[in-house]
């Protein structure tokens, strides 16, 4: 991500997310179809993906593949860990999906047949494709940590997918006498949304200063820089003088072991014991994407970035979180865009064009307190195999800002959230 000033608001507006040149007609795969796809995943990748499908050519058969009945969003859900949210605000149904055309299978994929095209289902079902997108998103990587597994996050949660996770965290800091400590430990990059460890840092801070103000907060970082770093240090120290501290790498700030029993956290220096840990672990692509062999080593999946396609299995294209996409960080934001510009290439692909190559936007906006936003922007487009950002496209927000243009952000933010959950879910 940048960190260039900003007059980057004019030039999104003139970027157009995704361009597809007037491509020759040829004739669809299977006769008197445009085409079978199915999408792995219901979520910003996902959804967007198979509805973006169906709008684009009402005559491919789309089946969207999703095991939970209710999506629960992890944007502001930083806000529902420091008692600002309900997590109802979270939650979207798929009730709409009947009405897109998009075929809806309530259920978890269990294995992928690159050869054969076929996506196997926990109720035996087996659907066949002529192209599947893949979007699970992110799992855990429990082995990564000495001391922590998935029974260790009942006592330090992570709550890096939204829900159970997110309300256990709020409910251990409701829980904490005043004076108490908080850790969060941050992992290094590339992780789910880079700037969000900050922003959790910065809310829970609010929720101390204004409910528990002799507590202090912690955050031992894997990294020695973060995201909008600048803008989220001047805004600690206007905002909550004293209280958070944040260790960087070379001053110690890795957590090389947990102790959940004793509530430790153990780095090359020193032993924290807070009264909350928030602990941020290591991640990779959701499980899904091993059985379908387009995870490579970082367990993260390469793809081609003016298609989406898995450079590892033909045919299966990847989108959202799981992929590896170079410069263009993992967000809700970035899974949208690139579930449009992955829709837009297979519907030309399907007809056996070739694509055009995209440019794509992300724009992360933060909340250092209810009323105080601050975003970073970038434009990406393909080089080399790999998305990288257009240099000066994209920026922060100014450092000098007044309040009131902080207030403003904030504004947006919420707006862009019920804006995106409105096209996905609604
Ligand atoms: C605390 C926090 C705050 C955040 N705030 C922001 C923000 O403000 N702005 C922003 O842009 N981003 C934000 N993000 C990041 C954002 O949530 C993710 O980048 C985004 O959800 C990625 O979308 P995705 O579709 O790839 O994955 P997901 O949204 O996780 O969706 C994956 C879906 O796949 C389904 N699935 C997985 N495996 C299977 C299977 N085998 N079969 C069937 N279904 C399956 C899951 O149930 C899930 O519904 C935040 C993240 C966190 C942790």
């Amino acid at each position: 991500m940048t960190d260039g000033q900003t007059t980057r608001r004019d030039f999104l507006r003139r970027t157009v997310l995704a361009g597809c040149a007037a491509l020759p007609f040829q004739p669809a795969l299977a006769q008197g179809s445009a085409g079978r796809v199915v999408v792995i995943g219901g979520g910003f990748a996902g959804a967007t993906c198979a509805r973006a499908l169906k709008r684009l050519d009402p005559r491919l058969a789309v089946t969207l593949v999703e095991q939970s009945a209710t999506f629960t969003a992890c944007p502001f859900s930083n806000a529902v860990v420091a008692g600002l949210r309900d997590l109802r605000d979270q939650e979207f149904v798929y009730d709409k999906f009947a009405g897109s055309g998009v075929e809806l299978a309530r259920q978890t994929a269990t294995r992928v047949d690159p050869r054969a095209r076929a996506v196997n289902l926990a109720d035996g079902t087996r659907l066949v494709y002529d192209r599947l997108v893949v979007a699970p998103g992110i799992d855990i990587r429990w082995d990564a940590l000495p001391g922590y597994s998935e029974a260790a996050a009942e006592k330090m949660p992570h709550a890096w997918k939204a829900g159970a996770q997110t309300l256990l965290l709020r409910w251990q800091l409701e829980a904490m006498e005043d004076g108490g400590l908080v850790v969060i430990s941050a992992p290094a990059n590339p992780y789910r949304c880079p700037p969000r460890p900050y922003e959790r840092a910065s809310l829970i801070a609010h929720y101390l200063k204004t409910k528990k103000p002799r507590s202090k907060l912690i955050i031992l970082d894997a990294k020695d820089a973060f995201s909008k770093q600048k803008l989220f240090q001047n805004a600690w120290q206007a905002l909550y003088p004293g209280l958070i501290e944040w260790v960087s790498l070379s001053s110690g700030g890795k957590v090389t072991m947990v102790d959940p029993a004793a509530l430790t956290l153990a780095t090359d220096f020193q032993t924290y014991k807070p009264a909350v840990a928030n602990l941020i672990p290591t991640q990779k692509a959701g499980h899904i994407v091993e059985l379908a062999g387009v995870a490579d080593r970082s367990g993260w999946c390469p793809i081609n970035p003016v298609t989406f396609e898995s450079t590892l299995q033909a045919n299966i294209h990847v989108i959202g979180d799981a992929a590896i996409t170079g410069a263009m960080p993992k967000s809700a934001f970035a899974a949208n865009a690139q579930a449009k510009v992955c829709a837009a290439a297979l519907a030309v692909l399907l007809t056996g064009g070739a694509p055009a190559t995209p440019k794509l936007i992300n724009t992360c906006y933060s909340l250092v307190a209810p009323d105080y936003g601050i975003s970073v922007a970038g434009v990406y487009q393909p080089a080399n195999g790999q998305l990288v950002e257009i240099a000066g496209a994209g920026g922060t927000s100014p450092l000098d800002a007044p309040q009131s243009v902080r207030a403003t952000e904030a504004s947006i933010a919420d707006g862009w959230f019920r804006t995106l959950t409105a096209e996905v879910f609604g």
